[in-house]
């Protein structure tokens, strides 16, 4: 399996080459050079597979230049009760008459993004020791990704973690996730600031090229490839825990910022799983339903981005977005580029008018959004009526995905985060706050570990200069 750039430069590359790399040097983003394809005997099998075995299954024909028995060591070891709160590893609750839960947060940080962040862990440690090299996570978070990428990486050789976040500004559940970190390897910097200060911060220091390389800063984002590759798991394990046989059809409906969720299960369709839509909900921040339903693409600025109840899908572009457009344009690098290049001088694209607009319909994807009424509307709905509690990140993905269902195909809503991350939006549904559960719990009584930094590159340079390797 080698990876080529959606803008159709440079040359084929393997997984172990593109794992720790980001962009592609022309700028693009690497995808498969085709999309594996499961036979009907490979799903069969997969039906009573644990998670563990399935995400082997699945993986490994994305990763094909790991030693298969050490892949599978990996995996076994990320996808497990101990990680993940129980033998499912993803729990799948019906609601109602085909209307599913895919509870994707049971992991450390109480949301999906610890399902590939956890095992990106392993594939970046396994990687270094292979390379021997060391490798110094830098960024900047508002709360929620950093403690993700924390989690995934405390205690890893040949890791280290600073993580920028602003001071006294975040809630006090995400400020106790992260700061009770005891890790030696994981550096909390609380920047006295703002959350934009702090991204400010990160860029003055990576400009510096000559320090970036010297100190090895690298970063864990939403378009690493192994990333999406693990979403692809749940997609299947979904499948098969809402049907009965590998003849029926299911939806998803999937909360999305970035596009990376619903890229994963796009992929997954386009493997051969039975799926037939994906239903894509954002929140007030709608540039990815507008170019569903209009055929432009359109990032917003940074002051048109609002601020929500679902805040980790408050983005102003969707940066995975570029796969799929890939697959949209017949995987031309040409026409990409010219997309891009239109985006860069213009601020969007439109290709309404054209066939690439047409793929669409196939890719089997339809949009909607929903604001803060409905997802507060959408938590008490679903609480009064299976007493259940949803957050607002599943409360955008319920409520487009009941707004669009339909009959006689099970319908599976992604579980994104636990409601108890999120009480003031959830009191404001039901009148009171979600209880907290008891690995939460078991944080009051830790100490917390975190320097306090003002908002200067070059004090933060020493302080790398003098912790990193
Ligand atoms: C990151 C995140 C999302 C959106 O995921 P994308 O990768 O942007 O599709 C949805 N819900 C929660 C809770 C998240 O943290």
């Amino acid at each position: 399996m080698h990876y080529v750039s959606t803008r159709g430069g440079g040359e084929p590359q393997t997984f172990s080459k593109i794992l720790l790399e980001g962009l592609s040097a022309d700028g693009g983003l690497y995808v498969p050079e085709e999309y594996p394809q499961v036979t009907t005997e490979e799903l069969a099998n997969m039906r009573g597979m644990s998670y563990s075995e399935l995400a082997f299954a699945v993986l490994s024909k994305y990763i094909d230049d790991i030693p298969p028995e050490e892949l599978r060591k990996m995996i076994s070891e990320t996808y497990t009760k101990e990680v993940f709160g129980t033998d499912e590893v993803v729990p799948v609750r019906e609601l109602g008459k085909g209307l599913f839960l895919l509870n994707l947060s049971e992991g450390p940080t109480l949301a999906f993004k610890d399902i590939a962040l956890q095992l990106l862990g392993r594939l970046f440690e396994h990687a270094l020791a292979r390379s021997g090299e060391e490798l110094n996570i830098f960024g900047a978070t508002s709360g929620d990704t950093g403690s993700a990428a924390e989690y995934a990486m405390r205690g890893r050789k040949g890791i280290r973690v600073f993580m920028l976040s602003p001071h006294e500004r975040m809630s006090p559940f995400q400020r106790r996730q992260m700061y009770t970190l005891q890790d030696e390897n994981i550096f909390n910097i609380a920047v006295l600031g703002t959350f934009d200060d702090c991204q400010d911060v990160v860029k003055q220091v990576n400009a510096d090229a000559a320090f970036k390389s010297r100190y090895h800063l690298g970063a864990v984002n939403s378009i690493n490839w192994a990333r999406i590759a693990a979403q692809v798991v749940y997609y299947f394990w979904g499948y098969f825990k809402a049907t009965r046989s590998n003849d029926e059809q299911a939806d998803f409906s999937v909360p999305t910022g970035n596009f990376g969720d619903i890229l994963a299960g796009y992929i997954a369709k386009r493997m051969g799983l039975p799926v037939r839509r994906l239903i894509l909900a954002t929140n007030e921040n709608n540039v990815l339903e507008e170019f569903f339903s209009t055929g432009k693409y359109r990032p917003r600025t940074g002051a048109e981005v609002a601020t929500t109840s679902s805040p980790s899908m408050d983005i102003s572009k969707a940066s995975n977005f570029e796969r799929y457009v890939f697959d949209l344009v017949g995987r031309d690098g040409t026409r990409m580029r010219e997309l891009w290049d239109a985006l860069g001088s213009e601020g969007a694209f439109d290709v309404a008018d054209s066939e690439d607009f047409a793929r669409v319909g196939e890719s089997g994807i339809v949009a909607g959004s929903s604001a803060h009424a409905d997802r507060v509307r959408t938590i008490r709905a679903i609480f009064e009526k299976y007493g259940v509690l949803i957050d607002p990140h599943t409360a955008d993905g319920v409520a487009t995905g009941l707004r669009l269902r339909e009959g006689g195909v099970p319908l599976i809503c992604l579980q994104t985060a636990l409601p108890e991350k999120f009480a003031d939006t959830i009191r404001e549904a039901i009148g009171r706050e979600p209880e907290a559960s008891a690995r939460y719990a078991k944080l009051a009584d830790m100490p917390e570990r975190f320097e306090v930094f003002p908002p200067e590159a070059e004090k933060l340079k020493q302080f790398i200069a003098a912790h990193a390797r």
